[in-house]
């Protein structure tokens, strides 16, 4: 048995700086011992070359490098079921306490509970700090106590209740000293995780004043790719969330800030509705009858539907592990009103594909395009694949780079015709609604 330790678990907060959970570890009385879990239970689920665990594993080793260059410590990697390894850890260590940082997905949550029954049982206690975002939970509710159901008055109050705080940032840099000694630390490759190495990288987010400046201008347009490109980053905490916003309100352009907001609304929305990731938020949409046609799911996942802007979104998606906000509509409202095919199922795919994949914006978003989420798009909107092209790409400078042969007789016709689709899916939501 070494001293007495106080562990940090590594989750969605993958970096050394402004981290709450961490900050708060190593100021405490014993020496902190670092880790993260490979999680067997949802590394299961993922392909075997997925983008998103070669991200998390390259930042881990940066991590471990930095520290172990700088602070003579590092960061033990394991690969199991988070049970497993803390009973494994409570053997080698004498545990006082185990920090770590909110995570509001359903599992999650569970999994969380569990733990902390676990180390509650051997007198261990399980803090847990809010990270993620600026506001959790109920911090942001109407007057009444009840959620927000609606986006706007939501964004007022968070606004609101913004200026009421003052938004610190915890440098760590002064307390890693407080880390234990790098010694026998344990580390994993990719393959020992069952893993190997995407050829889809994550690109590095960029958040500069002209950006922000020129977001309102250039962000619906695809082609000019000018947005953040900060998902995966928020998703997996390589960057801090405070200090994002900090960046946001110095600028006098109010809707990139907003955009932020809108990823609290559906975490919020999740935290307290988290039947949603299954069901429809208004339970009637559940009554629609979806035609679920495989052969048409397939080709829109592959692209291949005739409509060269949606193709375009879905190659994009496929060959990169992004799509542009504006065709991510496009694409959703295409699947569910022109195809009546189920919204889970679309919902399912950019899980599988997105590297900013995160369960909250995903599925308050195909909601949204669906109409049967929280403060929806009215079912009766129902977007026009072929004028969405002259609105959002005139000189179809996007539709060239990912459908290079959409003027040829190679490229497929239509799969459907949008005005029979429309009145198909009109009836079809109708019917269900009535
Ligand atoms: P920017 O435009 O630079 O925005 C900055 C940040 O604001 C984003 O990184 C994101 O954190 C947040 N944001 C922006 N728009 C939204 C929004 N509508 N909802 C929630 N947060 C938003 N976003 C995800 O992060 N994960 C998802 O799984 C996801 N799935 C989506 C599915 C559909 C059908 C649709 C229509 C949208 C989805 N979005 C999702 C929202 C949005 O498309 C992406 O956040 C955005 O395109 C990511 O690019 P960016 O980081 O360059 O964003």
């Amino acid at each position: 048995m070494s001293k007495k330790t106080n562990i940090f678990w590594f989750r969605r907060d993958l970096r050394l700086d402004d981290n709450l959970g961490f900050y708060e570890a190593l100021s405490g009385a014993h020496q902190v011992l670092p880790i993260f879990i490979f999680d067997t239970e949802i590394l299961e689920r993922l392909p075997k070359d997925d983008a998103r665990v070669t991200f998390i594993h390259q930042t881990l080793q940066n991590m471990r490098q930095t520290l172990q260059d700088e602070h003579d410590s590092s960061i033990a990697i394991f690969h199991g079921k988070p049970e497993v390894i803390f009973e494994q850890l409570l053997e080698d260590y004498e545990i006082e306490t185990v920090y770590t940082n909110h995570d509001y997905e359903p599992y999650a949550k569970e999994r969380d509970t569990k733990i902390k029954t676990f180390l509650e049982k051997h007198s261990i206690e399980f803090k847990t700090f809010k990270d993620q975002v600026i506001f959790e939970k109920n911090e942001v509710v109407k007057k009444d106590g009840n959620p927000y159901l609606v986006y706007t008055p939501y964004m007022r109050t968070w606004k609101e209740k913004f200026q009421t705080i003052a938004l610190e940032i915890y440098y760590t840099n002064s307390y890693l000293n407080n880390l234990i000694a790098h010694s026998r630390l344990p580390n994993l490759s990719l393959s020992d995780i069952g893993f190997e190495k995407s050829n889809q990288e994550i690109k590095d987010y960029e958040v500069t004043p002209t950006l922000i400046q020129d977001y309102e201008a250039t962000r619906n347009f695809p082609a000019k790719d000018s947005t953040s490109r900060l998902g995966p980053h928020l998703r997996f905490g390589t960057v801090s969330i405070r200090k994002m916003v900090k960046k946001a309100i110095a600028e006098q352009n109010e809707i990139f800030w907003q955009e932020l907001i809108w990823r609290e609304f559906f975490m919020a929305i999740l935290w307290h509705f988290p039947q949603t990731v299954d069901n429809a938020f208004k339970p009637k949409y559940d009554r629609i009858e979806w035609r679920n046609n495989e052969d048409e799911f397939k080709k829109w996942c592959d692209g291949q539907t005739g409509y060269p802007l949606v193709d375009a979104g879905m190659r994009q998606l496929n060959e990169t592990g992004f799509m542009h906000n504006r065709v991510r509509m496009l694409v959703g409202s295409f699947l569910c009103k022109h195809l009546l095919i189920d919204w889970r199922w679309g919902e399912a795919y950019f899980a599988e594909k997105l590297h900013d994949y995160d369960m909250a914006s995903n599925v308050g978003n195909w909601q949204w395009v669906a109409g049967c989420g929280v403060d929806a798009a009215p079912y009766f909107r129902i977007f026009n694949p072929t004028t969405q092209i002259q609105k959002f790409d005139k000189n179809h400078d996007y539709i060239k780079e990912w459908v290079p042969e959409y003027q040829e007789l190679t490229y497929p016709q239509p799969m459907v015709d949008h005005k029979m689709a429309r009145e198909r899916c009109l009836e079809t939501y109708k019917t269900a609604l009535a």
